[in-house]
């Protein structure tokens, strides 16, 4: 049985959100990619329908809801399109940050706005000299008085052009060793002095996702705005990419889903010498192998979904459903573009904007190579 985590609730809720975005999402797509960016009232209409973070607490303006309706979010999002993945990364990486590590003042303070969409959040890990070395980051943040100065440039930024709240992985200790002690996390808000955006950065893939670079120019950031304590910031980026790893591995799962159906769709209605793609041997092996692997990888991930939504340590699944998920979806995507023949390398056939987006899964969220040496490492290499 598909999803077991879910209830008729979320089923339901499902339903509708499809609903809104049949009506508010789709329709406007391909426009949003041609425009490279998703105008700010979708956001404020996801917020106002209660699609935004509805995991917070209620006090805050949230439904207190389980993980189950974030998983049916992700999945409904991505079946429209990878490029809408900014909304997962504010509902269930950026804000999950604030609601473990912020203080009552600063949820308050924040919350609310994330919920019902004015606030657009972003993390900024990633420099141009540095991505996957994490500790090695080079932003520094220097406490003067009630202020941090910050100086530094980051890049790759998901949100980065709307993001009202950013957190920033900064050096408050560059001495210290090991060096990955002197990282911590800052939020920084539209308006600070001296923080400013760079390019929007042209995609491969992803079109419609605001990608940006960010600069921060002795960047006056109000002491209270440090997020829990100083020089743990990398430990709460190591407890935090367990979920962004997961996101990961659901968006390439549907995908690899979404790309198989259309595929199977397109070959039993073409036609070549006579009769049905379909029915050439070749293409029912290649379907055969793929639908294997979308079922395998369906019936891992979603035990993997049951064991986080418990609170059990998934470290090691994770990181191997995301760097296999993403690989079978890359597969899929290659498989199924050479299936729809000339068409799928059209842009009005779906598979060409799936086969554009799905490689970069295997590089954000940390890089596929990444997780083979996490799971290296825990079985005690
Ligand atoms: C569309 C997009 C959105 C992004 N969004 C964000 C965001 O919102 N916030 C953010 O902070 N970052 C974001 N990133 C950055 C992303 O997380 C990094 O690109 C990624 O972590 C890799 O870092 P890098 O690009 O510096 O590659 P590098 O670290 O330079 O890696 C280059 C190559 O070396 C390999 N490599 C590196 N170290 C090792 C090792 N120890 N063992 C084996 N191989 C290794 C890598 O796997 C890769 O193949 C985004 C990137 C993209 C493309």
């Amino acid at each position: 049985m598909e999803h077991p985590y879910l209830t008729g609730e979320h089923h339901q809720f499902r339903k509708s959100l499809r609903k809104f975005l049949e009506k508010e999402a789709y329709p406007f797509y391909e426009e949003w990619e041609e425009n490279r960016i998703i105008p700010r009232s979708f956001w404020e209409k996801m917020g106002e329908q209660g699609y935004l973070c509805p995991d917070i607490e209620e006090k805050y303006g949230g439904s207190e809801t389980d993980w189950g309706y974030s998983v049916v979010i992700n999945e409904e999002l991505e079946r429209v399109g990878t490029g809408l993945i900014g909304i997962a990364l504010h509902n269930d990486i950026v804000v999950p940050y604030l609601t473990s590590f912020g203080t009552d003042e600063q949820k308050e303070r924040w919350l609310p706005h994330c919920v019902n969409g004015k606030t657009i959040t972003a993390i900024a890990m990633t420099e141009p000299g540095t991505g996957s070395d994490l500790a090695n980051i080079k932003t520094t943040a220097r406490l003067e008085g009630d202020y941090y100065i910050v100086n530094g440039a980051k890049t790759f930024i998901t949100n980065g052009i709307h993001a009202d709240l950013v957190i920033v992985a900064c050096k408050t200790d560059t001495e210290i060793r090991p060096k990955h002690k002197g990282v911590s996390l800052l939020v920084i808000e539209r308006g600070h002095p001296g923080f400013s955006r760079g390019r929007k950065l042209d995609k491969v893939g992803l079109h419609c996702q605001d990608t940006a670079e960010l600069y921060f120019e002795d960047c006056k950031v109000p002491r209270e705005n440090l997020l829990g304590e100083e020089g743990k910031g990398f430990l709460y980026l190591m407890e935090k990419l367990q979920q962004e790893r997961l996101l990961v591995a659901i968006g390439a799962q549907v995908a690899s889903e979404e790309m198989l159906q259309d595929t199977i769709d397109y070959v039993k209605s073409r036609e070549a010498f006579g009769k049905p793609v379909s029915q050439f041997q070749n293409t029912q092996f290649k379907i055969a192998e793929m639908a294997t692997d979308v079922e395998m990888g369906r019936a891992f991930l979603d035990r993997l979904i049951g064991e986080h939504m418990l609170g059990e340590n998934v470290v090691t699944k994770v990181s191997m459903a995301k760097w296999k998920l993403t690989e079978i979806a890359r597969n899929i995507a290659t498989q199924c573009m050479q299936l729809h023949g000339g068409y799928g390398y059209m842009e009005e056939y779906k598979i060409a904007r799936r086969y554009r987006d799905i490689p970069v899964a295997s590089i954000y969220a940390g890089t596929n190579d990444i997780m083979k040496t996490i799971i290296a490492k825990n079985l005690g290499l």
